[in-house]
Parts: structure tokens; C-alpha cells; sequence
């Protein structure tokens, strides 16, 4: 393929992610963000990093997704990257929810683009902004393949036995309602990665791979492949998350509505945006939490204990459910950065082979890197997530096979 680069769209409701690679050596050669689309104050931001120029910011009102890949396409223009170059090899959008049909990366056509509306009612809040960035890039490049990366394909190797909920099977299957999870881009990518740091092939390696953002979840991995991961229909079940509870009885809900008068929606919205960390203490960026434990602040540091608490239920759930573990790597905004979530949470488990070493874990960097001592027998790894550059990859690689 003489085309090389790949544009990467992430498009939500109101906003529009994008990277644009090469894939000759998986450079970026721009990046950039349209926030607050539909309002009068939306922000373009561009960073044309092949030229190494200045952030370019933008502010103005942009009225859809279509006005804002239009501003994004003039913005690469203007670095010599435009979207009419036969350089352009494919387009690459991430699609939050591909349900059990969508197992693998696709190339999107009008049956696809159908599917992924059928999936709708299971995910209410991301499909129909994936949907749209992909209607509005097709518009622009009808000539060029387009492919979708769903978050949930990574994960549909779990079994029954872990993707299944203890129903009634019948009302399950009626409503598509099992356990997806997502974020299965990046427990892909990382879970390659840390095979990689070790030094050993993906298929030879068990690895619990911890992915902490503001969004946070577990997963399980064997050889390779997805076994067991901690959010379920929605990304709101699992860890304890910057605004979701993760976790509960689901009788809560229940008790919310008949005792506490409050309705669906609002339920909703408490669980999905005023929970987890935020819930708890009124911030859900840990650096600020940090600040607050040192401080002295008690709510901070009990919103941090509850997090740690589950964080280490789902490393010895998913240890049992591997048996034999080789690595727990952390990723994502708070497993990167975060040194003190990382010794928390392995913190008392050096029975089970875990341990960091205080000095490795307290390094900061944005390469891979291993925390543990050389002595432990399962290897605590940090392992920076790259989304966009998975998504490209895989883009790019499907592309080249249907050419
Ligand atoms: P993400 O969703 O992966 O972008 O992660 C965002 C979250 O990462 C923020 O809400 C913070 O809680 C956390 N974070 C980012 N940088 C740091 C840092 N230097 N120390 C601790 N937490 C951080």
C-alpha cells in the first residue's frame, strides 16, 4: 500500500478526538480535539506535531460534527495534511459498543453501519455519536475505507461462564443483556505491551490488566485473550470510578426508587455521573484527591480507600480466576500516574508473589517499566495505553489485507 496514514475519530456527544498517524513507523503527525460541538463555545484544538509547531486553539461556535470534521479537515490542510491526500490510507473510528456480533475490527458499510444502530438500546449514550462521526467522515470521504474498532471486541472470547448474568436466560437473550465489557482497545493493546516488556510472546503470559482513567475497569487475560473483565452490559458495573459507583446491590436501585422517591433517570445519573470518587468526596481527579489526603482531609482519603479496596477484590478475583498470573500491569490517566494506587493496591499481597519496590514505582516516564523487585515472582508493570495508535494499527492492518 503506497498510502500510509490513518486518520483515528473518536467522536462523542459533544465532542471529536482525532489523531492522524503514519503508519510507516506509527508517528503522529497531528492531534486534537473539538469540544462542546452544538454549543456557542466550542473549542478547537490542533496540535500539528509532525511540524512541531504550536497548538493551534479555536473558539466559535461549531453546530454539528459535520461543521466540526470540516474545521479539523481545514486545520490539516493548513499543515500540508489535508484529508484529500491520496497519502490518506483509511479512516479509523473508535464504536463503543459492537455487541457479540462484532468480534474484530470491520470495514463499515451500510449493514454495518445498521448493526451498530441495532446496538443503540445497550448503548444509549455512545453509539449514536460514534454513528454520527461516522456518517459525517463517509460524507466527506465516500471514496475511502472506513473501519470501525469496537471497545467491546477485545472481550468477546470470555466465556459464558463469566459473560453471562445469573438470570433467567430467556428475558437475558430478549434484551441482548450480558456482560460486554469495554475499553478492550486499550486491555489489548496493553496486555501485547506487557507480554513485550516481559520479553515473552502474548500467547505465553497471563496478565491482569488494570486500565484507570477517569472510566475504570479490570480485565483478565489469558495467552492473549480476554477472559473475564469488570464492566458489564454498561461500563457502569466493576472498579470504583471518577463518577461511577462500579459495584453495587442492585437492590440499591430498588431502594433508591420505592424509599428515596427518585426516578429511573435520575438513578441513572447519580450511579453514572455523581458517583464513584466524585460521589464520595466531591473530586474525581486523583492528584487532587492526593492533595487533599496529605492535607489531612478524611472524606479524600476514604474515597481513596474504598477505591483501593475494589481495585484489590478484582486482583484476587481475576488471580483466581487465571490461577497462574505473570504480570499486573496499570494503565490510564491514574495507573500511570498515580504511584500511590499502584503500592496500595498491591500493598499486603506478597503472598500471592506481589509486591512493589518503592523506588522503581516511584519513577515517572511514559515508558513501559516494570515496579516490582526482581524477586517478585509476578512482575507489576506500568504500561502506557495508546489507544489511538491500536485503533490505527488495526485499521490499518485490515486495510492493507482488503487491498
Ligand atoms: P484518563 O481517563 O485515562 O485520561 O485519566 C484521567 C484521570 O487520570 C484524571 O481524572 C486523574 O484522576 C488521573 N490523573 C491524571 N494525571 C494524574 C497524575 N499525575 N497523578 C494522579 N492522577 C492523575
Amino acid at each position: 500500500m503506497t498510502a500510509t496514514r490513518v486518520l483515528v475519530l473518536n467522536s462523542g456527544s459533544s465532542s471529536l478526538k482525532y489523531q492522524l498517524l503514519d503508519m510507516r513507523d506509527s508517528s503522529r503527525l497531528a492531534a486534537g480535539l473539538v469540544e462542546r460541538i452544538g454549543e456557542q463555545t466550542s473549542r478547537l484544538k490542533h496540535t500539528p506535531l509532525a511540524s512541531g509547531g504550536d497548538a493551534r486553539e479555536a473558539d466559535g461556535p461549531i453546530a454539528d460534527h459535520d461543521a466540526a470534521l470540516k474545521a479539523v479537515a481545514q486545520e490539516l490542510s493548513r499543515d500540508g495534511l489535508g484529508l484529500d491526500s491520496p497519502d490518506l490510507a483509511a479512516i479509523g473510528h473508535r464504536v463503543v459498543h459492537g455487541g457479540m456480533f462484532f468480534t474484530e475490527p470491520t470495514v463499515i458499510d451500510e449493514a454495518v453501519i445498521a448493526e451498530i444502530e441495532r446496538l443503540i438500546p445497550v448503548a444509549p449514550l455512545h453509539n449514536p455519536a460514534n454513528l454520527t462521526g461516522i456518517r459525517t467522515a463517509r460524507a466527506l470521504r465516500p471514496d475511502l475505507p472506513q473501519v470501525a474498532v469496537f471497545d467491546t471486541a477485545f472481550h468477546t472470547t470470555m466465556p459464558e461462564s463469566a459473560a453471562r448474568y445469573a438470570i433467567d436466560p430467556r428475558i437475558a437473550d430478549r434484551h441482548r443483556i450480558r456482560r460486554y465489557g469495554f475499553h478492550g482497545t486499550s486491555h489489548a493493546y496493553v496486555s501485547r505491551a506487557t507480554a513485550e516488556l516481559l520479553g515473552r510472546a502474548p500467547e505465553d503470559v497471563n496478565v491482569i490488566v488494570l486500565h484507570l482513567g477517569n472510566g475504570a475497569s479490570a480485565s483478565a487475560v489469558r495467552g492473549g485473550r480476554c477472559v473475564d473483565t469488570s464492566m458489564g452490559l454498561t461500563p457502569l458495573e466493576g472498579l470504583v470510578m471518577g463518577t461511577r459507583s462500579g459495584d453495587l446491590d442492585p437492590a440499591v436501585i430498588f431502594h433508591l426508587a420505592r424509599v428515596g422517591g427518585m426516578s429511573m433517570d435520575e438513578i441513572d445519573t447519580l450511579l453514572n455521573k455523581r458517583s464513584g470518587l466524585f460521589g464520595l468526596c466531591g473530586d474525581n481527579d486523583m492528584r487532587e484527591i492526593r492533595r487533599r489526603i496529605d492535607e489531612g482531609d478524611e472524606a479524600a482519603a476514604l474515597a481513596f480507600d474504598i477505591y483501593v479496596h475494589r481495585l484489590k477484590k478484582y486482583i484476587g478475583a481475576y488471580y483466581a480466576v487465571l490461577g497462574t498470573v505473570d504480570a499486573v500491569a496499570f494503565t490510564a490517566g491514574v495507573g500511570e500516574n498515580a504511584a500511590p494506587v499502584r503500592e496500595a493496591a498491591v500493598a499486603g499481597l506478597e503472598g500471592l508473589g506481589l509486591a512493589v519496590d518503592p523506588e522503581r514505582n516511584a519513577v515517572r516516564g511514559d515508558r513501559p517499566r516494570i515496579v516490582s523487585p526482581d524477586t517478585a515472582r509476578v512482575a507489576v508493570a506500568v504500561v502506557p495505553t495508546d489507544e489511538e495508535l491500536e485503533i490505527a494499527t488495526q485499521t490499518y492492518a485490515l486495510v492493507g489485507k482488503n487491498t
